[in-house]
């Protein structure tokens, strides 16, 4: 299953897939805000382990539906103004942020996912107490090597494509004051 460290991986290749530049790694408030929001799902986790000592009691319910990411995401875009530490983010990126942790469970596990709560749950079924999920997280957690190379490739090529045409379009720009020139002059 897709870790924390894999879900923050999907997360960020989400934000950059979305974004308009290039900034990403020079932000680590952003970095830190998109990996909580990547992993937000995942809380059912610590709300099973805390109320009942079983990690997987309310794992992979409400919260992880399109009408949690989309609740959600409106409040994480509503989020920078009680912090000045949180970033300004707009409705549809946080959303995709949150979905993007449904969407890497549904490609990358077996169990399902509660997609269109209320209108389906899918539980967990199973035990893991603190010391599994604890291993899960902190020991276990390169198990997504494959995912998170995958999702640095998908930031890359995101990268490549916006230089390209910005490029292109810089050199557009430049060849139509050329023309223009050109005109003016043997006018
Ligand atoms: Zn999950």
């Amino acid at each position: 299953m897709p870790l924390p460290l894999g879900h923050t991986a999907i997360g960020l290749a989400a934000y950059e897939l979305g974004s308009h530049n290039n900034s990403l790694t020079s932000r680590l408030k952003l970095i830190i805000f998109l990996t909580i929001l990547a992993n937000l799902p995942d809380l059912d986790i610590l709300v099973g382990l805390l109320v009942k000592c079983n990690g997987s009691a309310f794992h992979r319910g409400p919260s992880h539906s399109l009408f949690f990411a989309l609740i959600m995401g409106f409040f994480a875009s509503k989020a920078w103004r009680f912090s000045s530490h949180i970033p300004r983010m707009k409705f549809g990126m946080c959303f995709l942020i949150v979905f993007s942790h449904v969407i890497g469970d549904i490609l990358f596990t077996a169990s399902p996912v509660s997609l269109f709560w209320p209108f389906e749950v899918n539980w967990s079924t199973g035990f893991s107490g603190w010391s599994d999920v604890l291993n899960l997280v902190f020991v276990q957690g390169f198990q997504d090597i494959g995912v998170i190379i995958g999702s640095a490739g998908l930031i890359m090529l995101a990268r490549l494509i916006r230089r390209y045409n910005r490029r292109s379009l810089a050199l557009n720009k430049e060849k139509f004051w050329e023309l223009k020139s050109f005109r003016r002059i043997s006018n």
